[in-house]
This record gives structure tokens, C-alpha cells and sequence, in this order.
């Protein structure tokens, strides 16, 4: 392709985008293994909820229509689950992410990020051409919420994680709630993995006009496959956001899996029982320190180790873990590991306790 067009590209593509997992495939196929275990993206490992897959199969007969704009059942679904919110929807909770600092955020303007955290916050609002402010965590991975509060001032949009991806680190909403109060733009705060922990925040939508509360069905309601989240809104704020979104944005056959899922929430708990269980077993049975969290996932620190050396020693011997090298703001030392089924979390504990 000729230089004179590739320049073309904006600056900011011509750099490292998000940084995925190495797929099952490769790493199978390098090493000669017939299955892995799958252990780097904090998926859901029961398949889905046998009420998703049918809501989807009925779903089918009205795919050559264009899906309900509103996403109406869906919300009807998830005015069932939780009550009386406002909600939005989006391909993924990425999508919900991207439209938020769509809506909020003019080129040059600040966006504040708690790191080390999820990548995906910074990459999006500098799409948007945003100034990104990552305001570090505390050396235990708390938030310190004074520190916080003084560097995000005059952002648009500010980002936390909790329980945060990657470390686990769960903030109370009473630290929610401080920065919430004192924040003139928007607080966006990540629950993506809130059904593992014991927290919960909702209520908090009920005093804040400047509080976002994303979530999504990829992780506890195994719908990953799907591209659907969704967020608690401000009613304010609702319109907007559909204004700002793009058309059709969730497709008819996600919203009918992610309406599907709601309805099973035998599936819900028995995820989250396999879960805590083996995190209590990861705690009890790793050799290397394990950091306290609230998530599907552990954070492993791997010193004298780094996390890539780990990481690739580890599928090396078939098992699949995320090297936080590539999280903003953290050292080279980390692995996450999520909880798979019952073999993938058995191989994964005597691969590394190999490794120590
Ligand atoms: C997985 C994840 C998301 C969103 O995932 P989607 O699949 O886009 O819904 C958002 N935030 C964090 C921290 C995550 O780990």
C-alpha cells in the first residue's frame, strides 16, 4: 500500500490496540495439546443458560426485522430483576462504555481512570480524543478516594472499577458515594463482576444524578458470546444516550439471550457457588501469594517470575492465564486467573505450584 494513504490513519491507530487473550486454538496447536484450560477472560464455563438458548431459537423468526430500538423486553426483563431504574443497553458493556464518553466528552477534554484497571476505558476516550488522566491506586490496589476526588476534578467522565479488573479489589460503596458527591462530571462506575462479590450499589442511583453503573451479561450470565451489557442510568440522561448511540445497536438475538438469562437465576447461583469455592481453593492451594478480591478471577503475584514468563510457562503445560503486563499502571510481576470447570482450575493449581 502506498505510504501517502496509510498515513491516512489517525495517530492513535497506528499504535497497540486492546490486548486479547492468546486464543485456545494457537496455543493448542503450539504445543500439541487436544484441550486447554481456559482461564484468561473471566468467562462463564457452564455454556449457557438453557433459557437463554431457547429465548434465542424463538428469537429467530423475527431476525429479517429490524430489533426493538428501545430494547423493550429487555428492560422490562431487568425492571423485574432489580426494580424500579432507568437502563440502557449496549454491544457489550464496551459498547455502553464507548457511547457514555461519546455523549459526555469533547476532543481535549479530561477523562479520569483509576489504574491499574481495564484497558478499554483509556482506549475508547481517546478515540474520542480525550486527555486521559490515570490516577494510581493506592500500593495495596485500594482506592484512595481523597487522591482520586482532587485529580479528577474538571474531567467530564471519571472510571472505576469495582470489583477491579485486573487486582479484585473491591471499593465500598461509602467510597462510592464520597466521590459521587464530590465530582462535578460523571462517575462511571465498572460492576461487571459485582454478582461475585457481597456489594451492591443500586441504591446509590436513587441520590446521584452523576453516577453510571455498568454492567454486562458476558461474565456471570455466560453470554459473552452475545456482545450485550447494559447500565443504570440517570433519567436525564437516558434520551441522550439514545441519541448518541448507534442505530440498532443490539441485535435481536442478544437481547432475547440476555432476557432469557434473567429468568434463570438457578444458573446465577450456581455460578457464583462454583466460584467462591474455588477461589477459596486458589487462596488455600497456590503457592504464590494470592491478592485478596471479590471477582471470578484472582490476580497472582508471580515475583521473581514476570506475569509473561509465567503466563507462557503455563500454556506451555495447556493452561490459558492473563499476564497483566498490558494493564496501565501495573508492574510486570501479575497473572489473572479466572475459575473455569472443575479440571481446568485442578490442572491450573498443580501447573503453578510446578512452577514455584
Ligand atoms: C468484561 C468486562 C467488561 C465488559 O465486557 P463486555 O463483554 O463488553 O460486556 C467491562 N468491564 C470490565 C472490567 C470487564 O472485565
Amino acid at each position: 500500500m502506498p505510504q501517502s494513504v496509510k498515513s491516512l490513519v489517525r495517530e492513535i491507530y497506528q499504535q497497540e490496540g486492546y490486548v486479547y487473550a492468546r486464543s485456545p486454538e494457537e496455543i493448542a496447536k503450539t504445543y500439541g495439546f487436544t484441550q486447554v484450560a481456559r482461564l484468561a477472560s473471566n468467562e462463564n464455563p457452564f455454556g449457557p443458560s438453557p433459557k437463554a438458548v431457547a429465548a434465542v431459537q424463538e428469537a429467530t423468526r423475527t431476525m429479517h426485522r429490524y430489533p426493538d430500538t428501545g430494547s423493550g423486553d429487555l428492560v422490562h426483563a431487568l425492571n423485574e430483576y432489580h426494580g424500579d431504574f432507568e437502563f440502557v443497553t449496549g454491544v457489550g458493556m464496551d459498547g455502553v462504555i464507548e457511547t457514555c464518553i461519546r455523549v459526555l466528552v469533547n476532543p481535549g477534554e479530561k477523562v479520569a481512570i483509576s489504574v491499574p484497571t481495564f484497558s478499554f476505558y483509556g482506549l475508547a476516550a481517546k478515540a474520542q480524543g480525550a486527555e486521559v488522566i490515570n490516577i494510581p491506586r493506592r500500593n495495596d490496589f485500594s482506592v484512595d478516594v481523597d487522591a482520586f476526588i482532587t485529580a479528577a476534578k474538571g474531567a467530564k467522565i471519571s472510571f472505576l472499577c469495582s470489583p477491579n479488573n485486573p487486582t479484585g479489589t473491591l471499593t465500598s460503596p461509602e467510597d462510592i458515594e464520597r466521590i459521587a458527591d464530590a465530582l462535578e462530571g460523571v462517575l462511571f462506575l465498572d460492576n461487571a463482576y459485582v454478582e461475585f462479590s457481597d456489594l451492591d450499589y443500586r441504591d446509590l442511583m436513587h441520590r446521584h444524578e452523576n453516577l453510571i453503573i455498568g454492567r454486562t451479561m458476558s461474565k456471570v450470565f455466560g453470554l459473552a458470546g452475545c456482545r450485550i451489557g447494559y447500565a443504570f442510568i440517570p433519567s436525564w440522561l437516558k434520551p441522550i444516550y439514545a441519541t448518541a448511540a448507534t442505530p440498532f445497536t443490539v441485535n435481536t438475538l442478544s437481547l432475547a439471550a440476555a432476557t432469557g438469562a434473567l429468568t434463570d437465576q438457578e444458573y446465577v447461583e450456581r455460578s457464583i457457588s462454583h466460584v467462591r469455592s474455588w477461589i477459596q481453593k486458589f487462596r488455600t492451594t497456590c503457592k504464590m501469594p494470592v491478592l485478596p478480591g471479590g471477582a471470578n478471577f484472582v490476580m497472582i503475584d508471580t515475583a521473581p517470575k514476570t506475569g509473561d514468563e509465567c503466563a507462557k510457562a503455563l500454556a506451555e503445560r495447556g493452561v490459558i492465564v492473563r499476564s497483566c503486563r498490558s494493564f496501565p499502571g501495573l508492574a510486570d510481576h501479575y497473572i489473572r486467573v479466572c475459575v473455569g470447570e472443575d479440571w481446568e482450575c485442578e490442572q491450573f493449581l498443580t501447573e503453578i505450584n510446578r512452577l514455584c
